[in-house]
C-alpha cells in the first residue's frame, strides 16, 4: 500500500511539526493550509507590544532543532516566529504551505474513503488523512457587552493588535488581565496619556524580569558541553513542579502560594491596589503568571485599576456596575480566546453523516487528545485535554506528531485506508482523564480550561512526562483499521 496523502490544517508549531515528522518518514504527500497570510499561527497573529513566550525558550522549542542563541529566557514573538520559519525552511516544509486558505468543512462519507476538505472560497482538497493543527487559542473573543458597537473611539483585540493606531497621549482602556494583558500593559503604560485597566479576577504572580541574557551566559551556553542540555532538563523539572503544585493544592500548592504571596507583597506597596489585585481563588486554578513588571505598572500614577464589573460600552467609553463612565479614546480587549470551542466553526463530518460538533456537544474529548471514534484518519494536534499549565506545548506536539506518524505507518503496513480509535477505548480514556481532576486546583474556580458545563476540556491532568509515556507507542489493538 502506498503512503497516504495528508492534509494539515494550520501552519503553526503543530502543523509544521507534523509535516516535518511525516516527510522524514517517507510520507511525502503532505499539504498544509492556513487561513493566515504566512506560517506561524499564534506567533504570527499575536504581535502585541511585549509579546513573548511565557515558557523558557530552551524548552519552548523543538528537541530536534535546539538553539543556543536565544536572546532571553523567554523569547520575544519576532524571535519565535523567525525560529519557526527557519525550522520550516531547514526541514524543507515551508513550501508545502498554502496560505490565505480558510477551511470551512471536512467530510469523509466512508470509513475507507478519503476526506474532502473545502475552503471558504470553494476550493477543495482530497486527502487520505486529515490533521487538524489549529490549536486551542486561535479565535480571539470580544465579550458580548451591551453597547459595544456604539463606542465612538477605536477598539481592537490584543491578538489582532492595530499597530497603525498610535496610543501615545491617548486615554486607553484595557479589558482583561490574563497572560496577554500582563505582557502588553507594562509596555504601553509609559506611552498612553492615561491607562485604565479593567480587572475581573486577580492573578497569582511569580517573578520574571526576562532581561536579555548577558553575553557571557550566551557564550557559555554555546561553548560549554552539556550546558544547553542541562538547562533544558532543569527548566523541564521546574515546569513539572508547577504541575505538582496544581495537582496538590493543599500541600505543594501552599508552597507555591507562599512564594507568590511573598513576591506580590514585596511588589505591592499600595494597600488599595494590593486589596484589589489579590486573587480570591486557589493558587494554580487559573494560569499562574510570570511577571515582575505588571504589579509595578498598575501602581503608576497614570494607570487606574478598576475592579467594578464592566456593564456596558457607551460612545464615550466603558460603563461599570457602580454607574460610572470611564471616558477613553481606545479600548483594547485582552479578553482571551474561544479555547473550549476547538475546531469550530469548521464543519467536520464523518461516515454516516456523524458531525464532530454533535459528538462534542457535551464537551470535547479525544483519545490522547488526538483521535475521535467515528472520524477515521482524523487527528487533532493540541486537542482536548492536552494543554499544559506548567510545561511546553511544543513538547506535547512532538509526541503527538510521532504518534500520528506511527498510527499511519501501522495502517499502511496493514493495507488499511482508514484508522479509527475504538469507541470503548476512547470512552474509558476520557473517564480516566476526567477522574484525575477532582482535588486539583484546576477545579476550584472558573477559567478558560472549562466549558460551560464546568468540564475541563483543555488541560492534561498530569505531568509532561506522563503524556510522553502514554503516547510513546501506538497500540494497534486500540484501533480499527478500515480496508
Ligand atoms: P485569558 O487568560 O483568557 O484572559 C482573559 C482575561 O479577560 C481574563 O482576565 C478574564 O477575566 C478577562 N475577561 C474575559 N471576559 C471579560 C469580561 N466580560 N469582562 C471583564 N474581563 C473579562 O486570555 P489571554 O490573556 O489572551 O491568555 C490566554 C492564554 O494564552 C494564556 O492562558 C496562555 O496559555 C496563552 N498565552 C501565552 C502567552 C505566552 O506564552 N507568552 C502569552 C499570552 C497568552 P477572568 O480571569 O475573570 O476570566
Amino acid at each position: 500500500m502506498h503512503a497516504p496523502s495528508v492534509l494539515v490544517v494550520g501552519a503553526g508549531f503543530g502543523g509544521i511539526a507534523a509535516a516535518i515528522e511525516l516527510r522524514a518518514h517517507g510520507i511525502r504527500g503532505v499539504t498544509i493550509v492556513d487561513a493566515g497570510p504566512d506560517i506561524g499561527g499564534t506567533w504570527l497573529h499575536n504581535t502585541y507590544p511585549g509579546a513573548a513566550c511565557d515558557v523558557p525558550s530552551h524548552l519552548y522549542s523543538f528537541s530536534f532543532a535546539q538553539r543556543t542563541d536565544w536572546t532571553r529566557l523567554c523569547s520575544p514573538q519576532p524571535e519565535i516566529l523567525a525560529y519557526l520559519h527557519d525550522v520550516a525552511k531547514e526541514y524543507g516544509v515551508a513550501d508545502l504551505v498554502e496560505t490565505g486558505t480558510r477551511v470551512v468543512a471536512a467530510d469523509r462519507p466512508r470509513a475507507d474513503g478519503p476526506w474532502t476538505v473545502t475552503a471558504d472560497d470553494g476550493r477543495t482538497w482530497t486527502a487520505d488523512v486529515l490533521i487538524l493543527a489549529t490549536g486551542q487559542l486561535n479565535r480571539p473573543v470580544v465579550p458580548d457587552i451591551p453597547g459595544a458597537d456604539t463606542f465612538g473611539g477605536h477598539t481592537f483585540h490584543s491578538a489582532r493588535w492595530d499597530h497603525e493606531h498610535d496610543l501615545r497621549g491617548r486615554r486607553v482602556a484595557v479589558v482583561g488581565t490574563g497572560a496577554s494583558a500582563v505582557q502588553f500593559v507594562p509596555e504601553i503604560a509609559p506611552e498612553t496619556g492615561h491607562l485604565t485597566v479593567f480587572q475581573r479576577s486577580g492573578n497569582w504572580f511569580l517573578p520574571r524580569r526576562n532581561r536579555p541574557f548577558p553575553r557571557w551566559w550566551r557564550a557559555a551556553v554555546r561553548h560549554v558541553p552539556g550546558l544547553q542540555r542541562w538547562r533544558r532538563r532543569f527548566i523541564t523539572e521546574y515546569c513539572e513542579s508547577i504541575t505538582l503544585m496544581i495537582r496538590h493544592p493543599s500541600t505543594w500548592g501552599r508552597v507555591g502560594r507562599l512564594y507568590s504571596t511573598l513576591f506580590m507583597r514585596m511588589q505591592l506597596r499600595d494597600p488599595e491596589i494590593r486589596r484589589k489585585v489579590w486573587p480570591d481563588y486557589t493558587f494554580g486554578c487559573k494560569r499562574i503568571l510570570f511577571s515582575s513588571h505588571w504589579l509595578p505598572a498598575l501602581q503608576r500614577d497614570d494607570v487606574t485599576l478598576v475592579t467594578e464589573r464592566v456593564t456596558g460600552i457607551v460612545p464615550e467609553g466603558v460603563r461599570t456596575a457602580d454607574g460610572r463612565t470611564h471616558e477613553v479614546d481606545t479600548i483594547i480587549w485582552g479578553t482571551g480566546f474561544a479555547a473550549t470551542d476547538f475546531m469550530f466553526p469548521m464543519e467536520i463530518t464523518g461516515p454516516g453523516g456523524r458531525s464532530l460538533q454533535d459528538t462534542w456537544a457535551d464537551g470535547a474529548h479525544a483519545y490522547l487528545g488526538m483521535t475521535v471514534p467515528g472520524f477515521p484518519s482524523m487527528f487533532v494536534l493540541y486537542g482536548p485535554n492536552t494543554n499544559t499549565s506548567g510545561g511546553s506545548i511544543i513538547r506535547y506536539l512532538e509526541h503527538q506528531v510521532r504518534y500520528v506518524r506511527e498510527a499511519l505507518q501501522e495502517a499502511q503496513r496493514r493495507g488499511a485506508r482508514g484508522v479509527e480509535v475504538r469507541e470503548d477505548v476512547e470512552r474509558a480514556y476520557d473517564a480516566e482523564v476526567q477522574s484525575r481532576f477532582p482535588g486539583t486546583a484546576w477545579t476550584r474556580c472558573d477559567s478558560w480550561y472549562r466549558d460551560e458545563t464546568g468540564r475541563i476540556v483543555t488541560n492534561w491532568p498530569g505531568y509532561m512526562r506522563e503524556y510522553d509515556d502514554r503516547t510513546r507507542r501506538v497500540e494497534p489493538s486500540e484501533y480499527e483499521f478500515h480496508s
